[in-house]
């Protein structure tokens, strides 16, 4: 598609990154099951290693079928250009790898996946480089932990585990000021909810394994990049000082504002190898057409769900943002004007032994690691993916003894309260 300027998102959620087969004219994107492309001649193959010309060399870098998806994903996110990879955790290290070096840091919210906090915590520190966590509802906090060394801000749009909203203007601002970018994980909104660089954000990072392909079948990740940062700040030698790799090519001063996602490509794909497969692309482009449907449909099931637990007697309280009650409602309304999403947490009398009560008795809701599937799921931090951490930790968590977090699906909002009613009911009694 060309002009996808004009064209609303139902449109795009099909059709970008998407032409007719140029030799057989298949409709739907054709899974490039290859690992290699044959050059025209040598000069081809030269101009092509040379990044004189853009083209299609080995699957580890570039992929039609992954080229499709990168496209699809910047359009939706108002991008540039993306980069795909093997999974969110995958998106997330080659967000940060061009950015950093051995001493600088990045400024992350306190609520993040579980998984990130590990990540960030302990596993990039043997890169060398480290997180410094705020609460990044304290603006002051995140000003404050900047220093030198600070090449980002990360936070989540919809945050884990109580989806709260993050106030991604007010953070863009400060990352602005200090001259680094702000990331936003976009997981747990998509771009159908909401769209981070609207809202300042400079790069937006996906786990494509949850709502973008939306029916828990396979693992992927995406990097946005929104084209408006100024790499040549001084700051990220790595965009804009000579590439040795390349023959002293400087990635900013010639790719502009693709420098960032030719650089995922030519220096971060090739050399870490964190390649999402053509089947898996494959499987969250056919997701994707259908995503603004099954948003609506997670965002009113929420609704009503969150709705009825506010006001059972079992229930002790409840975090969904879209909830009028909810002390980021306004905010709810400016950053994801289309609905607040569909993950949260609620608190459950009887705390800890209810809870597990809970999770064992619910029939449709299944007891899973996962977010962001068509299907109702549920767990229980403490028992499971918090339960090394204090209980201290755990409540700053969000993920205190007596509370569980659900990722409502789109099956009939009706059949998950009555699930809901009789497990509570079992839990409590
Ligand atoms: C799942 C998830 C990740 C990690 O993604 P994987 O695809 O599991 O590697 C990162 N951030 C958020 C918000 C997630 O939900």
């Amino acid at each position: 598609m060309s002009d996808t300027a004009s064209y609303g998102f139902d449109t795009l959620q099909i059709h970008a990154g998407a032409r007719p087969d140029p030799a057989t004219g298949a409709r739907q994107v054709p899974i490039y099951q290859t690992t290699a492309y044959v050059f025209r001649d040598a000069d081809h193959a030269a101009a092509l290693f040379n990044l004189q010309e853009v083209g299609y060399i080995y699957s580890r870098l570039t992929n039609p079928t992954v080229a499709a998806l990168q496209e699809r994903i910047a359009t939706l996110e108002g991008g540039v250009g993306a980069v795909c990879c093997s999974s969110g955790h995958a998106a997330q290290i080659m967000a940060l790898f061009p950015l950093m070096a051995p001493g600088r840091n990045v400024v992350a919210s306190t609520r993040l996946y579980g998984g990130t906090v590990q990540q960030f915590s302990n596993t990039i520190r043997k890169f060398g480089w480290s997180a410094k966590f705020v609460d990044t509802e304290n603006l002051d906090a995140v000003r404050a932990a900047i220093d030198a060394d600070t090449r980002a801000i990360f936070c989540e749009s919809i945050a884990n585990p109580g989806g709260y909203i993050s106030d991604l203007p007010a953070l863009a601002r400060i990352a602005d000021e200090a001259g680094v970018p702000l990331i936003v994980d976009n997981t747990s909104a998509s771009p159908y909810l909401c769209r981070p660089i609207e809202h300042g954000a400079t790069l937006v990072v996906h786990s494509t394994t949850k709502y973008l392909t939306g029916n828990g079948t396979v693992t992927g990740g995406a990097i946005v990049d929104s084209g408006k940062f100024d790499w040549s700040n001084g700051k990220f030698p790595s965009l804009s000082e000579p590439e040795p790799a390349y023959h002293g090519l400087k990635f900013h001063e010639t790719f502009g504002g693709l420098a960032y996602t030719f650089y995922g490509i030519a220096i971060g794909l090739r050399d870490l190898g964190m390649t999402m497969n053509p089947q898996g692309a494959h499987y969250t482009l056919l997701g994707i057409e259908t995503l603004s449907l099954r948003m609506e449909k997670h965002v009113a099931n929420a609704m009503k769900v969150a709705q009825w637990l506010e006001k059972d007697p079992r229930v002790e309280f409840v975090t969904y943002a879209g909830l009028p009650s909810s002390p980021y409602a306004e905010r709810a309304k400016r950053i994801c004007p289309k609905g607040a999403g569909a993950l949260f947490t609620f608190a459950v009398k009887g705390g800890y032994e209810a809870c597990v009560k809970l999770v064992n008795a619910l029939e449709i809701f299944s007891h899973v690691a996962n977010l962001g599937d068509t299907r109702s799921l549920i767990i229980h931090s403490a028992s499971t993916t918090h339960r090394q951490l204090t209980p201290e930790q755990q409540a700053a968590a969000g993920a205190a003894p007596n509370v569980v977090r659900v990722s409502i699906g789109i099956e009939d909002a009706d059949d998950l309260i009555a699930d809901l009613d009789q497990a509570l009911a079992k839990a409590t009694s």
